[in-house]
């Protein structure tokens, strides 16, 4: 019944290698404060003047911002702010457009550390099958002798009419160093000779339960599929240190901001090592403010608990409740996974793939996922739920549709995740249950032509990432990257939704799903921090906290086909520094 198939990541590989590092944090949830708060009458001790866009129909944009204690205490003319400064106030000069700080409601930290140093592979690095090869060779080269060369992002989805990647390729490109390379969807590695030889698996080694060793004749063949067989090929692997995780925290963090973010939620916490994510992530930013503020959404299912509500029970007996922690780190909500990936063939379809005869399957019986989403909301946890095949939203839907009247009418903006595939009756539901919706926009831009050509074939491949029918529907969605699925990238995103527009061959997928640009930027300000719960986010208006970046356009007025390379040089929350180029 329980799963261990996500939309991002293998927990037990993960869990294999960052656990004891995270287990370090405990379980002690401590918050730092670092936040103040604005007094009535303050005067500003911050004033950020030049070009500001607020994000406000009625007041689109700003000449000066006054903020005292991380609040914007007035904002308009240079007039309007005349009377809340003193001798006392700072005057900054933006560095650009000043815009929203962006937000990035579903991501993954913890998932992605385990190969964040990982050379990339992706389509996007490595345009060509050749290229990955070529990029794997020239690692090596400049690798000391003995040490693995390894590579991330490689999905064989984006080259079609290619080879496998074999051991045998992999040999004759390096014969001599370990080479391991995770597919994509983080279901699969390719190994050569010497990686097999390193982690001592043989032609006799037996398939673990629930994983693979391919082979030909016999032959291992390289291939390697699924956790408990990928945990065999890195189990001698050298385990990071906390300051390692840390840092490594910092990393993925400093990569959002890079691109405008000030807030993003953390869509599987708990899932490696419990409690402890949280604790340390509490821990880490109590050392040094994070740069960027995370939501955290606890994962139903824990190791070491046997079931959604063990793993409720462990976040409560550890004072995570909902809303509970700082305004830096905040626990929000419940992750349920119901299906896999669709670019990884294991999306939960009602019709098969192409080429096979079956269109996959849930992660849950229909008890067993009920029993998990009331495991969530006995606590009074948003919910936040993983659908990506149209089946799965069906298999979910029913199941919120039964459950959540029993639940009374708080304000908790119940999500579904992804919604990749959706009916028109679907949606429609999605809006009379009061459930929200965000979107993989990046589904389109990278996978969209391989969906229509070799996955689900044109017709299906038309519904994906229906945002203009949301909102037709009535719902206000929101676009996510999934990181490491795809790069923490809003404003592409937003781009994406606009133009639909796939990266392999420029041609648009479904012009009827187009968004127009406000429903494409709203998506990644205001919407997204509703459904994170951060009203007080998103836009730059008074009462609302000094979260924003200093951009090098204005994407409210230029071209959407551009948003992608407007360049962000950095960003502020509470009006302090947060990050910069
Ligand atoms: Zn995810």
């Amino acid at each position: 019944m329980l799963s261990t198939t996500s939309c991002c990541a293998d927990k037990g590989l993960a869990r294999q290698q960052l656990g004891a590092a995270i287990d370090a944090s405990g379980t002690a949830v401590t918050p730092a404060n670092h936040a103040g708060s604005a007094t009535p009458g303050a005067q500003a001790d911050l004033l950020v003047v030049g070009q500001i866009v607020t994000n406000d129909a009625g007041a689109p944009t700003a000449e000066a911002m006054a903020i005292s204690a991380g609040r914007i205490i007035g904002i308009g003319s240079m007039s309007d702010v005349e009377g809340l400064t003193n001798s006392a106030t700072t005057t900054l000069k933006a560095d650009g457009v000043v815009i929203p700080g962006l937000i990035e409601p579903h991501m993954h930290i913890w998932t992605s550390l385990i190969n964040l140093d990982w050379i990339d592979l992706s389509n996007e690095a490595c345009p060509t099958f050749d290229d990955a090869v070529a990029t794997i060779k020239a690692t090596a080269a400049k690798t000391p002798a003995g040490q693995y060369v390894l590579g991330k992002l490689f999905d064989p989805s984006r080259y079609p009419g290619e080879p496998p990647l074999t051991r045998a390729i992999l040999d004759q490109a390096v014969p001599d160093h370990p080479v391991l390379v995770m597919n994509a969807s983080q279901h699969y590695l390719y190994a050569n000779s010497a990686a097999l030889a390193a982690a001592g698996v043989t032609d006799a080694t037996p398939d673990p339960a629930g994983g693979s060793f391919g082979r030909v004749d016999g032959k291992l063949n390289g291939i390697i599929g699924e956790p408990p067989a990928m945990m065999m090929m890195m189990a001698r692997f050298p385990k990071p240190s906390p300051a390692q995780v840390a840092a490594g925290v910092r990393q993925i963090l400093a990569a959002c901001a890079s691109q405008g973010v000030t807030s993003m939620r953390e869509a599987a916490t708990g899932s490696l090592a419990g409690v402890a994510e949280l604790a340390a992530l509490h821990q880490i930013n109590g050392a040094q403010r994070l740069p960027v503020r995370v939501s955290t959404a606890q994962f139903s299912i824990m190791a070491g608990k046997a079931s959604p509500a063990d793993a409720a029970a462990a976040w409560k007996a550890a004072g995570v409740t909902p809303f509970s922690g700082d305004e830096m780190v905040r626990a929000d909500a419940w992750k349920v996974v119901t299906d896999g990936s669709n670019q990884g063939r294991s999306g939960y379809f009602f019709q098969p793939y192409l080429g096979e005869d079956n269109g996959g399957h849930a992660d849950w019986t229909p008890e067993g996922v009920r029993a998990a989403l009331k495991a969530g909301l006995d606590d009074g946890w948003q919910l936040m739920v993983h659908t990506n095949g149209d089946a799965a939203v069906e298999f979910a839907l029913e199941a919120v549709e039964d459950v959540l009247p029993g639940y009374g009418s708080a304000d908790l903006r119940h999500r579904f995740e992804h919604v990749s595939f959706t009916t028109d009756d679907q949606l429609a539901r999605l809006a009379k249950a009061g459930i929200s919706v965000s979107f993989l926009m990046n589904h389109v831009y990278y996978w969209g032509a391989a969906f229509r050509d070799t996955i689900l074939g044109p017709a299906r491949a038309g519904r994906l990432d229906r945002v203009a029918s949301a909102y037709r529907a009535g719902l206000l969605p929101s676009l996510h990257s999934d990181y490491n699925v795809t790069k923490v990238h809003p404003l592409l995103s937003a781009r994406t939704a606009v133009l639909r527009q796939l990266q392999a061959d420029g041609s648009v997928l479904n012009p009827a799903e187009c968004a127009t640009r406000e429903q494409a930027l709203a998506a990644i300000t205001t919407n997204a921090a509703w459904q994170i719960h951060a009203d007080d986010r998103g836009s730059l208006q008074l009462g609302k906290r000094a979260d924003f970046a200093f951009a090098s356009a204005n994407p409210w007025t230029s071209d959407p086909a551009d948003w992608d390379k407007i360049a962000v040089h950095a960003t502020f929350i509470d009006g302090t520094p947060a990050w910069q180029s």
